[in-house]
């Protein structure tokens, strides 16, 4: 999954309902680690922005 970051602002929302803790949040960005998430699409329906799809 990634995170489009000219949508995201950086609410955290996404991060707590991560099942495998694929996503961090940084100072100014959140970053999905795709060698850990699994495609769950939890985050991507919890984002109020729509800043997660699974491509670019
Ligand atoms: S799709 Fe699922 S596993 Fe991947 S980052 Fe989102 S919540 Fe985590
Ligand atoms: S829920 Fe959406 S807007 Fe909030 S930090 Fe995650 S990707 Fe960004």
């Amino acid at each position: 999954m990634y995170i489009n970051q000219h949508l995201c602002d950086v609410c955290g929302t996404c991060v707590s309902v991560c099942p495998v803790d694929a996503i961090e949040v940084f100072e100014t960005q959140v970053v999905i680690d795709n060698d850990v998430c699994i495609s769950c699409g939890k985050c991507a329906q919890v984002c109020p922005a729509r800043a997660i799809g699974d491509a670019l």
